[in-house]
Formats: C-alpha cells, structure tokens, sequence
C-alpha cells in the first residue's frame, strides 16, 4: 500500500485561470498503479493550451497539464510490477504518450504517434482524473511506457532527458549530423540547448547557436554545452557567417526549435547546403508559414523533415547522459515552483512575458 491518498492538482479550468484541487487517489488493480511526482518540467506546448490559444481536441479543458514527468512509484501491482520490472519506491521517467497497442501505428512500432491518450493532454473528465504532471501524483496506465531512472539525481536535472532526448534524435538520428558536420539550431532555449549536446555528442564540429539580441544570456549559456558560436539573427548576418565558417558549403543540417515563428524556417532555406536538411522541430500553433519560399527546396534539393517528439532509443542515452554528471545542468534550472504555484510557473516559461526562463519545472512539496 503506497503513502498518497489525496493529490493537490493544479486544474486548467479556463485560460490563465488554475485551480488547485485536492483529488483522491483512485484505487489501482493487478495492472497499474500510481506515480508520486517528484518533477513535472514544463514544456514549451503547454503555453498555448494555457493561454488559451488553442482550445478543444487534445487539451480540453478542465485539465490538468504536465508531460515531463519524474516520480517514485507509489503503488503498483503484482502483474505491472512484473511487467514494468519496477518495486514501489522506485524512480522512473513517464512518457507522454499511453499507446494503445493495437492501430496501425504501434504495430508498426511507432507507438509515440499513437496520441488517443497521453499524459498532459487528457481532460480530467476522463477516468480516474489524474493525468497531468502538474499534481503530486499521477495513475500509472496500464499502457503507460516508463524508464527507470537514477535516484541520485536531482529530480529536476531528470526531467531534462525531453530536451537532451529530443535533441539526440533531432540532431542524430533525423538529421544524421556526425563527425565533422555543421550543424545550425535556431532558437537558445532548452531544445535548442539539447540539439548543442546531442551535436557535440555526435561530433558535430560547428554547432551555430541562433537567437535574437534580448537572448544574449540564454546563447551564451549554450557555449557552455557544446556550441561553438552563438549568433543574434537581428544583429548579425547568419547566413554570411555559415558561409565563412564552411567555405561556402553551409549547413549540412538546420534544425529549428522556434516555437510560433515562421522566419527561422524562411531562413534556414539559405542556411542549408544543397541536399542539405531542414528539421522543424518547434510547434508553429496551426500558423501559416511567412516568406517561406519552397523554391529555395526545389532547386537545393533540400530535404525537409518535421519531427515530434523523441526516439524510444534515445530516452536512455539522454538518462545516462545526465547521471554521467558531465554537464553542467543545473545551469538550465532557472525557475522551480510547487504544485500550488503552476500558473506562475507556466507565466515563467511564457517567453512573451519577456521572462529569462530556460528550464521551469514543478516540483511538489518545493517551498
Ligand atoms: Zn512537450
Ligand atoms: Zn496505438
């Protein structure tokens, strides 16, 4: 029998508004089992849905958000136990997606595309309520897919294995970046600080860091993990000095982690090389590309990949990476705030607050 009987949870119940409520654990069977959260990161998706922006479908209201999610298992059950090789106590990564194992996408292995229910997303409607991150606890689906993970580590270092991971598939496994190669990520915050580890990683040997001038702390802080120059697209000339650095060649993969904005990708056309590779790896909230001119694709025989969300091979390669203890994480942690305090923690990572944020997270009990 675990220790959580009652979760405060912090509801969505319109844009902007949060409530927190106390919600009583549901009883758990054989198969599944409950998550005590130690760490929800909060990620950059979880902003429009917050304010509104996006309404309906995947985040209806009332819900509770949160997909980043770290925790001990609190109770679980003999057959989950068994399958999950997992023992209360035990420190574990949730995945956002909850396959349901039998459509088209997860028999043919990609189980992170099969969206019916995931973490962060579902509304509280839905049976037995406890769906989001931002909670101090969470149900174990039976369906649920999880990584153990070092209980050593500070819970909110752990949740950075969504950037880190994310990264590594983004950088290396869809763009093919690797020994040598110029790499250009627009956009300083914690993916495109991921994509600056997975490149140096891969052994990348010029990894552009792009942003704007009001981003001048948030680049530097990428020279720090892995980037070799950090660049202020409104002040600097970016696509003249990938021309320099790569005698003419140019990038031989663009990744953009822009979230909203359409420019980086009309940009990232001159910044790549011919059958070079474009990824779009920031949600652009259902807006139209601007000055987007396929042309450029066309005639540079581009290839241009969308991707969402990470790999299932690269999670643990993100996790040995953080407990390897080599980088300097706890840099990226900038703003942590409990259960209670969601609303402000999602105004903290709200970029257009202007707010310095890099890694927010929520972490319970934290004062
Ligand atoms: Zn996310
Ligand atoms: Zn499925």
């Amino acid at each position: 029998m675990g220790m959580v009987e009652r979760a405060r949870a912090a509801v969505l119940v319109e844009p902007r508004r949060i409530e927190i409520e106390e919600i009583a654990v549901p009883e758990t069977g054989a198969d599944d089992g409950i998550l005590k959260v130690e760490a929800t990161g909060v990620c950059g998706s979880d902003i429009p849905y917050y304010t509104g922006e996006i309404q309906g479908g995947m985040g209806r209201m009332p819900i509770i958000l949160g997909h980043e999610i770290v925790g001990r298992v609190d109770r679980i059950g003999n057959e989950a136990a068994e399958k999950w090789n997992l023992r209360e106590g035990d420190r574990i990564i949730v995945e956002e997606h909850i396959p349901c194992g039998h459509c088209d996408l997860c028999y043919g292995g990609l189980h992170k595309m099969c969206i019916k229910r995931r973490y962060g997303s579902m509304s509280t409607d839905v049976s037995p309520t406890l769906w989001g991150g931002y909670a101090d606890a969470i149900y174990l689906d039976p369906n649920a897919v999880i990584y153990k993970a070092d209980p050593k580590v500070p819970a909110e270092l752990v949740t950075l294995f969504i950037p880190i991971s994310n990264g590594i598939y983004w950088v290396q496994q869809v763009a093919g970046a690797g020994i040598g190669s110029t790499v250009v990520i627009i956009g300083p915050g914690q993916h495109g600080i991921g994509c600056c580890i997975a490149a140096r990683e891969a052994g990348a040997r010029n990894i552009v860091l792009v942003g704007l001038s009001n981003d001048r702390e948030r680049l530097d802080l990428g020279l720090q993990f892995g980037a070799t120059h950090a660049l202020e697209s409104d002040k600097e000339n970016v696509v003249e000095i990938v021309r320099e650095l790569t005698g003419g060649r140019m990038a031989d993969c663009v990744i953009d982690v822009t979230p909203g904005a359409s420019e980086p990708l009309a940009m990232a056309l001159d910044l790549a090389k011919v059958r070079g590779t474009i990824v779009q790896a920031g949600f652009k909230h259902f807006k139209p590309l601007t000055n987007f001119l396929s042309d450029k694709m066309f005639m540079k025989e581009l290839t241009f990949k969308g991707v969402w969300g990470r790999s299932t091979e690269s999670v643990p390669i993100a996790l040995r990476l953080i407990e390897s203890g080599k980088l300097p994480l706890e840099k990226l942690c900038t703003h942590k705030f409990d259960v209670q305090d969601t609303g402000r923690a999602l105004e903290a990572a709200n970029r257009e607050n202007g707010e310095h944020s890099m890694h927010v997270s929520v972490i319970p009990g934290i004062s």
